[in-house]
C-alpha cells in the first residue's frame, strides 16, 4: 500500500479563503477587523520566521496585525506591562506570545496575563480546563490543525484507537483532550505516549491514527506502524544545513518507510505546520466575534 498524502498547504488555504471572506463582509457590514498582536523577545531566528508567517497569513486574510518586537534584555515587568496595554486596546482581539521566552521571563506568569477572551493561542489554564471539561473555548492551534485536518479529509475519528507519541502542553496533552471529547470529529480511545513508555512499538501498533509529535527526527519507523493507519507527523526537526545555509527539515516519521504501510500520511513540511497557522486566523476571528466587535 501506498499512502495518500494529506495536503495540509492545500487544506489550510482553503480555510484562510474562508476567513478572508467572512472578514470582507465584517468589513463591509461594519468597518471593522479583526487584529491579532503578535509579541516576539528576543532574536531566536526560528521564532522570527514563524512570526513573519503569522503576519503574512495575516495580511491575506484581511486582519491587522500589531506585531511587537522587544530585545531580549527585556524585563518580565515589562513584557506584563505590554501584555496589559494589549488586553485593554480594543483594536487588538487576540494576543500571541512567541515561544519560547528569555529564560529570564516566566512563560507560564506571561500566558496567564493574556485575557483569556484575546488568548488565540489556548494556552491559558482557564481555556485549557475549559478543554478538558468539553466546554466551548480557544483550542490551541496545533491540535485544532489536526483535528481540522483529519475531518476535512473525510477521516472517520469516532471509536478509532489514536496513539499520540508526546504529552506537551501546546501539542500532546490538547490533543487527547480534544479526540477524548463525547463529540463531533472526537469520540475516541486515546493512548498518550512519552518517555515514560514501555515498549512504545505495542502502543503505536494498535493505531488506527498514529500522531507523531515527540521532536525526535524520523523516530516513526515502518516497524512502529499497523497497516493502513493514518499517520499524523507533527514534528520539525532540523537534520543540517544545504549548501546555502537554507535549514533542512523533517519530522519525526520515516517519511519513505511509513508512507508503503500506511493508508494516509502528512509530509513535513506541507503537512501539520501550514495548518497551525490557519488555525490561528480562525481563532483570531472567533475572538473578535467574541468582543462583540467592539471596535477597529
Ligand atoms: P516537547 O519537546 O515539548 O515534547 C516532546 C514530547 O515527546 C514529550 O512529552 C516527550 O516525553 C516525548 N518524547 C520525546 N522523545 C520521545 C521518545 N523517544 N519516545 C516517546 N516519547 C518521547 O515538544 P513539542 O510538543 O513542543 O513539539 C513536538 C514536535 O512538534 C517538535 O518537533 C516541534 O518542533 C513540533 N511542533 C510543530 C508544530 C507545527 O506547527 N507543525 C507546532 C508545535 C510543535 P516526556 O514528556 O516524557 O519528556
Amino acid at each position: 500500500m501506498t499512502a495518500h498524502i494529506i495536503n495540509g498547504t492545500e487544506i489550510a488555504r482553503t480555510i484562510l479563503k474562508e476567513v478572508r471572506e467572512e472578514v470582507a463582509r465584517i468589513k463591509l457590514k461594519t468597518g471593522r477587523v479583526p487584529g491579532l498582536a503578535v509579541v516576539l523577545v528576543g532574536d531566536d531566528p526560528a521564532s522570527e520566521v514563524y512570526v513573519r508567517a503569522k503576519e503574512k497569513a495575516c495580511a491575506e486574510a484581511g486582519i491587522a496585525s500589531f506585531p511587537r518586537r522587544l530585545p531580549a534584555s527585556v524585563s518580565e515587568k515589562e513584557v506584563l506591562a505590554l501584555v496589559a496595554a494589549l488586553n485593554a486596546d480594543p483594536k487588538v482581539h487576540g494576543i500571541l506570545i512567541q515561544i519560547p521566552l528569555p529564560p529570564s521571563i516566566d512563560e507560564g506568569r506571561v500566558t496567564e496575563a493574556v485575557d483569556p477572551d484575546k488568548d488565540v493561542d489556548g494556552f491559558h489554564p482557564r481555556n485549557l480546563g475549559k478543554l478538558l471539561m468539553g466546554e466551548e473555548t480557544f483550542v490551541p492551534c496545533t491540535p485544532a490543525g489536526i483535528q481540522e485536518l483529519i475531518i476535512r479529509e473525510g477521516i472517520e475519528v469516532e471509536g478509532k484507537h489514536v496513539v499520540i507519541v508526546g504529552r506537551s502542553n501546546i501539542v500532546g496533552k490538547p490533543l487527547a483532550a480534544i479526540l477524548m471529547q463525547k463529540a463531533a470529529g472526537a469520540n475516541a480511545t486515546v493512548t498518550l505516549c512519552h518517555t515514560g513508555t514501555k515498549d512504545l512499538s505495542s502502543h503505536t501498533l494498535r493505531a488506527d491514527i498514529l500522531v507523531a509529535a515527540a521532536g525526535r527526527a524520523r523516530m516513526i519507523t515502518a516497524n512502529l506502524v499497523k497497516d493502513g493507519a493514518v499517520v499524523i507527523d507533527v514534528g520539525v526537526n532540523e537534520v543540517g544545513r544545504t549548501a546555502e545555509g537554507k535549514r533542512i527539515l523533517v519530522g519525526d516519521v520515516d517519511f519513505e518507510g511509513v508512507q508503503e504501510k500506511a493508508s494516509a500520511i502528512t509530509p513535513v513540511p506541507g503537512g501539520v505546520g501550514p495548518m497551525t497557522i490557519a488555525m490561528l486566523l480562525q481563532n483570531t476571528l472567533k475572538a473578535f466575534k467574541i468582543a462583540g466587535g467592539r471596535a477597529g
